[in-house]
């Protein structure tokens, strides 16, 4: 854990000193943006890429750094400890993962094409997986044409849809398989639409129809078994959607006490009442055992022992951070009084986007039942 501390000390220099000017910047207009449904200006995005960050854990090989998932997840944190703005770590998240998944298909063509234009910034990826539907019963569908395909379909959530260029989707074949396909925004037949919801609203999210989209044979980059190819993005977003909130609640513990520190009533400083002095050693308490359970699970990924489709360790990881970020927001929403409430434009915020960590990722629900399963497998075994 100390060589995990220092690591840490490293990485909030690393962000501090090359990417601490641009996160002042995207926070600047984050209250305008959020309230105009706005994402982040499409220039600081470009300077994100054109000074390596969203590259930064994709292999040198396509112009990356390489970094470890420990060091990235490490960087999320720190953006999201600086950034005041949950667009950011998400959209260049979301990005990272999918160019690596693009990646890993080992295919030149996909290199060229996809994966080193994200790296660059110069091609917006997104995933559009979710439908009102269970996976074996998603109404999008492929069938072969000719040499390609046709697409039809309609998925109701994609983080930065209206920015995309291009979609990692996923519908179901003939026989009913899940294949895992690529879609260009200009294909003839795509449309995409604002997308509304509790919060998350300067992440430019949209929902995409396919209506009888032609797709050359190329665009598959799964032909079978798409279903695994999704939990994948899944399990490995799983980890970084919690990153940057957790650092985000450090931001706000620091500005609560700042706050209160300020505050006289009756004529000592709120900070210095012994409920109030409890309520923050809670908010630590919860930010600094989150931490410990996310570093763990980062460094597990990191020497390679983590499950690729639905890892425990990963899975608690998210599940934990989720719990414990809005515990720290509910916390400083008590703790601040009126001001928490309508003094401040910025806890409200935090308060309905980290609401999505509940749903995101796979629900809270749905990896306390996988966990469960787990436990249960594993004593079977013994
Ligand atoms: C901030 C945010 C960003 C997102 N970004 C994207 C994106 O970029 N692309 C994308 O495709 N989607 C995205 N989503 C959608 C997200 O992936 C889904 O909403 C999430 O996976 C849950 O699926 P669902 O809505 O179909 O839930 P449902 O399946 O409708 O769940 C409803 C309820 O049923 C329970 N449930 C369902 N199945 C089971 C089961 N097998 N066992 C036990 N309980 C079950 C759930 O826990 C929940 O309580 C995003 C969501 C959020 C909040």
């Amino acid at each position: 854990m100390v060589a995990v501390m220092d690591r840490r000390g490293e990485v909030a220099n690393l962000v501090l000193t090359r990417w601490g000017d641009l996160l002042n910047e995207i926070s600047a207009s984050v209250v305008d943006r959020d309230a105009a449904e706005l994402p982040p200006p499409p220039e600081l995005m470009a300077a994100a890429a054109s000074t390596g960050l969203q590259a930064l854990a994709l292999p040198r090989q396509v112009g990356g750094e390489g970094v470890d998932p420990l060091t990235w997840g490490m960087v999320l944190e720190q953006i999201g400890y600086r950034c005041m703005d949950v667009a950011f770590p998400l959209l260049l998240s979301i990005r990272t993962t999918i160019a690596q998944l693009l990646y890993e298909t080992g295919r030149a063509d996909v290199i060229e094409g996809y994966v080193i234009p994200i790296a660059e910034g110069r091609c917006a990826a997104g995933t559009a997986y979710t439908e009102d539907a269970d996976a074996f019963a998603f109404h999008t569908q492929i069938h072969r044409k000719g040499d390609g395909y046709v697409l039809s379909g309609h998925k109701v959530y994609v983080t930065g849809g209206l920015l995309t260029d291009v979609f990692l989707t996923y519908p179901l074949d003939e026989a009913g398989d899940m294949v895992a396909c690529l879609v260009h925004r200009d294909d003839p037949g795509v449309r995409v639409t604002p997308a509304d919801g509790l919060g998350h609203r300067t992440t430019a999210a949209g929902t995409v129809t396919f209506d009888d989209v032609l797709l050359p044979a190329d665009r598959l980059v799964a032909a079978s078994d798409g279903l695994t190819h999704a939990q994948r993005f899944l399990s490995d977003q799983r980890l970084w959607i919690v990153c940057a909130p957790l650092g985000r609640a450090q931001a706000v513990l620091e500005d609560c006490v700042a706050r209160l520190t300020g505050t006289i009533r009756y004529g000592e400083s709120v900070a210095g009442m012994k409920n109030v002095q409890s309520s923050l050693g809670r908010m630590y308490v919860a930010i600094e055992s989150a931490r410990a359970m996310l570093y763990h699970a980062l460094s597990y990924v990191t020497a390679g022992g983590a499950e690729p489709i639905f890892d425990p360790v990963v899975s608690a990881a998210k599940y934990f951070v989720a719990e414990q970020v809005r515990f720290v927001l509910e916390l400083a929403l008590r703790v601040l009084g009126g001001y928490g409430y309508y003094g401040t434009p910025h806890l409200g915020r935090y308060i309905r986007d980290y609401a999505g960590l509940a749903v995101a990722a796979g629900t809270q629900d749905i990896l306390e039942v996988n966990l469960g399963a787990t436990a249960v497998a594993r004593a079977g075994r013994v």
